[in-house]
């Protein structure tokens, strides 16, 4: 993986470019991830979480120019439904493991719902992109990829009040 001081760079510049503010205490909690399959250029993502409670999750996002969330579905836990979120995708599906396409391309300010359990991946267009993520608690660990070779306990996203 790149170097994080590289990738947080790079994130901070997508930041500045939508105008988000970012705080130097909120710079610290930048969490990258390639999701264990060592190409974060194509497949990853780059995150900021700004609370994650058992009843809300907000995050900033950051897709790098053509950069890929894999193809996966947030389960139900402890019976409650899947998470919900709303997250940006668009243009051809990378090689491997995705079975989902049903084109929803948002433009600046653009906003969409996932309702839970559905299986959803999104790519940014060739600039990149920055999405807004709000939805119920975000427990990465229980989520449900396509690709078995994901590990997706690196993908684990902390609790944060
Ligand atoms: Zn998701």
């Amino acid at each position: 993986m790149l170097e994080q001081s590289v990738l947080k760079q790079r994130a901070l510049e997508f930041f500045k470019k939508a105008d988000i503010v970012i705080t130097k205490e909120e710079e610290s909690l930048i969490e990258f991830t390639d999701f264990g399959l060592g190409d974060i250029e194509n497949t990853g993502l780059e995150a900021i979480v700004y609370v994650n409670t058992e009843r809300r999750c907000a995050n900033e996002l950051v897709l790098f120019p053509n950069q890929t969330c894999p193809e996966h579905y947030h389960p139900p836990i402890d019976g409650k439904e899947g998470k919900e979120e709303t997250p940006n995708r668009a243009v051809e599906p990378p090689e491997g493991a995705y079975t989902v396409f049903h084109e929803m391309i948002l433009n600046l300010g653009g906003q969409y719902t996932l309702p839970p359990c559905t299986k959803h991946w999104f790519r940014a267009g060739n600039e990149g992109a920055v999405v807004s993520e709000f939805s119920t608690q975000s427990r990465g660990e229980n989520d449900i990829f396509t690709d078995k070779r994901i590990d997706v306990t690196g993908y684990k996203q902390k609790e944060r009040k």
